[in-house]
């Protein structure tokens, strides 16, 4: 599939062109005179065909047993495993990253894969003792249906795999919108489930925009669960359009994720975290470093030691090995973060580095930005509480580790949050009372395995997790059985009270 440049809708088991005929383009945000694909513009008829290929499909997948559905994951992972180098390219091409981070795109893929493979044989329920003689009770997982999934362009293929593999296993069939700027790396991995032998209409794929093709699955009352990644203010809307019909909805949102430095921390260390935190990506990560508060001992020092090695930093193609920071993913996203450049400057913090568009050599067809740092930010200003979703680095001095924890946790998000020091009374205080999902200890914010629990607090999320042994709550509805086989009626609460 992903050597097609023209991509069509995939409906039950088919490539079909968009209803209305409608199609859009793609280019490469490194090099817009590169054309990535031509995109499938679809509106709710071809949101309706694939909602009926899934929902036809879902009697006999749910029938399969849930070994033989994670031994198709697991072929799935081989075959990305093989194609590791091919589909990072591609995904590099389609939304920009360096291709080592390609890469790990495509091995989170992998590893969900082999994880949620592996959960056809487990699946856990209970089983408890009952009150009663003669009785036997449990629980068991069920699938529900047809799953909708909306996801964003920033982690094409892993946040693609984070839904898709676990509802998959759980007997769920799918239908996935994906970002309108990155849908190949979808295309990739559904074209590894078919080939590992997945059965037509058990996943379904619609392109298109948010409005036109995303609303219309959100809306589709034959979809009783929504997996959406995205920004808060769509994720607020796709729940508020949801709950009209009780849908189950798991929302993965925005971050403003702070990076503590107190003054005992070894500021090598930090020095690489938070380049790699703030300007991994281009900063286009949910869970990038984008407020740095520091021990106002330190602050000087390490904050030299950051403007000095991001204006170093290789920015251009993702495609050359040499590119340490690609471009930004559109040019909505590049007049964003310059709008936040200059509201920083407006607010009074000082530029010490970066601020400006980057339109020469390397640059000169492509959205690029310069790896920006702010200091003197106050915890009031908009660049310290609103999602850039860019290079852009938001420095806050503090005077201890109270005021360290007060200001992190004093904005409207709460996805990742991470502290650097060698105390480890301050360590446990912070992992206690930092208000979000994720807490690194000497790391970055960034860099979440695939084996315990990812989401977010507070606007980031609604409660659900992604990954870890929670990914199935949200694909599977609990049922208990009792199973009575004393041959005579037995009244729970009544007949065994003494
Ligand atoms: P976005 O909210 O603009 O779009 C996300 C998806 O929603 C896209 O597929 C889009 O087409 C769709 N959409 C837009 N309008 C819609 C509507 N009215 N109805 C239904 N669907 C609609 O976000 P984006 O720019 O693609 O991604 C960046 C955002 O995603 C950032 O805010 C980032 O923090 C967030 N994000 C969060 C996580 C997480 O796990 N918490 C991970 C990655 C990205």
């Amino acid at each position: 599939m992903s050597t097609e440049r023209i991509f069509k809708n995939f409906i039950g088991g088919e490539f079909v062109a968009s209803r209305s005929g409608r199609t859009y383009e793609r280019r490469n945000p490194a090099d817009r005179r590169e054309l990535v694909g031509i995109f499938q513009d679809s509106n709710a008829d071809d949101v309706n065909d694939a909602v009926a290929a899934a929902k036809a499909a879902f009697p006999a997948w749910r029938r399969v047993p849930a070994p033989k559905r994670g031994e198709i994951l697991l072929r799935a992972a081989e075959l990305l495993q093989a194609r590791k180098e091919r589909y990072s390219r591609d995904l590099t091409r389609e939304m920009g990253k360096p291709l080592f981070e390609a890469g790990g795109d495509i091995v989170e893929a992998i590893g969900m894969a082999q994880y949620a493979g592996g959960e056809g044989r487990r699946m856990h329920g209970v089983t408890t003792p009952s009150e009663l003689p003669n009785k036997f009770q449990m629980s068991i997982r069920q699938p529900i249906g047809v799953v909708g999934m909306i996801t964003p362009w920033n982690f094409p293929m892993a946040i693609a795999s984070w839904k898709m593999l676990p509802a998959l296993v759980c007997g769920n069939t799918v239908v996935i919108k994906p970002g309108e700027d990155a849908s190949v790396s979808t295309y990739n991995l559904v074209e590894c489930l078919v080939e590992a032998g997945l059965p037509p209409g058990v996943v379904n794929i619609v392109t298109g925009f948010g409005p036109s093709a995303g609303q219309p699955l959100v809306e589709h009352p034959d979809v009783p669960v929504i997996s959406f990644t995205g920004s808060t203010e769509v994720g607020r809307l796709v729940y508020e359009l949801a709950a009209r019909q009780l849908k189950r909805v798991s929302l993965e949102m925005g971050g403003k994720n702070p990076l503590i430095v107190m003054d005992d921390a070894d500021l090598d260390l930090v020095l690489q975290g938070v380049i790699w935190g703030a300007f991994g990506t281009t900063g286009q990560r949910c869970t990038a470093t984008s407020r740095l508060i520091v021990h106002r001992r330190v602050t000087a020092t390490l904050v030299e030691r950051i403007v000095e090695r991001a204006t170093r930093l290789r920015i251009g193609n993702g495609l050359d090995p040499e590119t340490e920071m690609g471009p930004l993913v559109n040019e909505d996203q590049l007049r964003r973060v310059l709008e936040y450049i200059a509201i920083g400057k407006a607010e009074g913090a000082t530029l010490r580095c970066g601020g400006a568009q980057l339109s020469e050599g390397a640059c000169a067809h492509g959205f690029f930005v310069q790896p920006t740092v702010f200091t003197g930010v106050t915890p009031q200003m908009r660049i310290a509480r609103e999602e850039i979703f860019g290079p852009v680095l938001s420095v806050i001095e503090v005077e201890s580790l109270d005021e360290a924890l007060a200001v992190a946790n004093d904005v409207a998000y709460g996805l990742s949050a991470s502290i650097y020091t060698r105390d480890i009374n301050a360590a446990y205080r912070a992992m206690h009372e930092l208000e979000a999902g994720i807490v690194y200890i000497n790391a970055p914010t960034i860099g979440a395995e695939i084996h315990l629990p990812f989401g977010g607090v507070k606007a980031t999320g609604n409660g659900h997790r992604e990954a870890g042994p929670t990914m199935l709550d949200v694909f599977s509805e609990w049922k208990s059985v009792y199973v009575d086989y004393s041959g005579t009626l037995q009244r729970a609460q009544i007949d065994n009270v003494e």
